[in-house]
């Protein structure tokens, strides 16, 4: 009898089984972590990515890098996704964290070519990992919010190699002073700080604002371009008339009813101006729109205002000048206005822009970055935002590491003195983690032009001589204690570094089987035709 075939998949679908499907991820992980390897460090070099539509970016961090490149590889493509990860809970150590999986994975390869399962490689290096948390926990430093000193240090580590590294200690500076103002307890919500950019000026005229500035100019020339002893109301309702929802038809037959009609409307307007007089206020923020009348009736009042305030920039400012945010204009107290010791018009080239500046206890801050281009100014925001991150999170945890390799070193040396104590093949695992470990600092050697192999040797010859915080100091191109040398890192960068790389190497490591369906890709890339006329 003849078999009939049996149809499990449609026919685009493309399935790769087996060893096949482990290499080829393992490949496809393996070259994104050397792709930016060469990034790593403060000796890193920078990369130029082109988008389809030409646009530029010339940066040194990781996780832009990933994203500009539109990978399309799924295992690839987890890998970009631990960048992200890093990037959101720490903000920094996405270059570390992607090379880290990559090198998990090609050292398990090896492993898979002495014949060990894939389970027992991710049991060893779920082990490792978790010992490694525990090594870490065990030799990291303490810190608090009164050392300024090594929290300047920490960003000033972030920095290192990167476009802002003329000016890092100025920067430091500002981000610890701008961490500082905004940290609640020792937490710290980022989104409490605002960076707003300016091309044109040097990128040492970057500076700290003690309030907002917003990238709105006030709604007419007739109100006063400046505002002392500003008085802020915050609006989230429209100062003008709201068009009905639904359809709605007024019948008028005479002239005095149409007349009486817009008086109608125009007294609405007079009374809501009215109630903001009232307030006292002599600044008004409003996210929605102001129409032309109330306009004219707050310049009349000598009251700068402006309209379409997003949410986010609203709550900055409510936070930043102590006031609230109001919907209802009959609630409008004086009590709820915020702050500031000056609101001010700014014109800079073809910008305009208000600052709200000189806030008592602003809760929330704007770093102004200048910068000759918009490339310059767009790595020193990375950069910025690189040491706001280390800072934010070294004192959310309250510990810090030795960087430039030593923290790497150290953690692989107690890894390999606890694969000791287990069988045979989890050892094995055990001891290629703690050699994924060792590809950072030789990584920061190799970009330094140093020799990697010999830089290795040195670093672990010193740890096992005792000396836990040996690290690369890539300023002198020496091996000695980085933690005096003031090469400092917040202990959540290595610890979510691990974390996720593990993650990935292991769920990576346990695909056997690639099933895809290529009807996505058949269509991507290609250009849609134009019509004809
Ligand atoms: P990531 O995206 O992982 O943060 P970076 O390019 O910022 O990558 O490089 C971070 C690495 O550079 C860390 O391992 C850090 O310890 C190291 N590093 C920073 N400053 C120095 C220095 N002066 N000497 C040696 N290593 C340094
Ligand atoms: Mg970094």
């Amino acid at each position: 009898m003849a078999e009939k075939p049996i149809v499990i998949l449609p026919e685009d679908f493309q399935r790769i089984m087996g060893k096949d499907a482990q290499r080829n991820n393992i490949l496809a992980a393996k070259t994104i972590s050397e792709m930016i390897k060469t990034t790593l460090g403060p000796k890193g070099v920078d990369k130029m990515l082109v988008s389809p539509t030409n646009d530029i970016t010339i940066t040194n961090d990781g996780v832009t890098i990933l994203e500009e490149m539109q990978v399309e590889h799924p295992a690839a493509k987890m890998m970009v996704d631990i960048a992200k990860t890093q990037e959101n809970e720490v903000g920094d150590g996405t270059t570390t964290s992607v090379m880290l999986a990559g090198k998990l994975l090609e050292n398990a390869e090896k492993l898979l070519d002495q014949k060990i399962h894939p389970t027992v490689i991710t049991k060893g290096y779920r082990l490792a990992a978790d010992k490694c948390q525990e090594i870490l926990k065990e030799i990291s430093f303490k810190i608090t919010s009164d050392n300024k000193e090594m929290l300047k240090q920490i960003a000033m580590t972030a920095m290192t190699g990167k476009g802002a590294e003329e000016f890092k200690e100025k920067f430091a500076e500002i981000i610890v002073d701008t961490v500082l103002q905004v940290k609640n307890n020792e937490d710290v919500d980022l989104t409490n700080i605002k960076i707003e950019k300016s091309k044109g000026d040097g990128i040492q005229d970057t500076k700290l604002i003690s309030g907002i500035i917003l990238d709105k100019e006030k709604i007419s020339v007739d109100m006063p371009p400046l505002v002392h002893n500003a008085k802020i109301a915050l609006i989230d309702c429209p100062l003008e008339i709201q068009n009905p929802e639904i359809d709605t038809k007024i019948s008028i037959s005479t002239p005095q009813q149409l007349q009486d009609f817009l008086e109608q409307e125009e007294n609405t307007i007079r009374k809501m101006i009215e109630k903001i007089k009232l307030s006292n206020a002599n600044v008004v923020f409003c996210q929605k729109g102001i129409d032309d009348l109330a306009q004219y009736l707050l310049s009349k009042s000598g009251i700068y205002a402006c309209r379409r305030v997003s949410r986010s920039d609203m709550e900055k400012i409510a936070k930043a000048t102590e006031g609230k945010i109001v919907s209802n204009l009959n609630e409008l107290d004086p009590s709820d206005l915020g702050s500031a010791d000056i609101v001010r018009e700014f014109k800079h080239g073809e910008d305009s822009f208000t600052y709200i500046e000189g806030c008592q206890n602003p809760k929330a801050l704007t770093i102004l970055i200048h910068g000759g281009t918009e490339h310059v100014v767009d790595e020193i925001e990375r950069a910025i935002k690189d040491g706001l991150g280390d800072v934010a999170s070294a004192l959310k945890s309250g510990l810090v590491v030795p960087g430039g390799g030593a923290i790497e070193i150290e953690l692989a040396k107690r890894l390999r003195e606890f694969s000791q104590g287990l069988s045979g093949r989890e050892q094995l695992a055990v001891e290629e983690f703690a050699s994924a470990l060792e590809f950072i600092p030789a990584t920061l050697a190799e970009n330094a032009g140093l020799d990697p192999i010999d830089i290795l040797t040195e670093l672990k010859s010193r740890h096992d001589a005792g000396e836990r915080n040996a690290g690369l100091n890539l300023f002198k191109n020496k091996i000695e204690d980085v933690f005096e040398a003031k090469i400092i890192e917040p202990w959540k960068i290595k610890s979510q570094a691990i974390s996720s790389a593990t993650e990935v190497a292991i769920m990576i490591l346990r695909i056997d089987d690639v099933i895809a369906s290529s009807g996505e890709s058949k269509s991507k890339g290609k250009v849609p035709e134009m019509p004809e006329y």
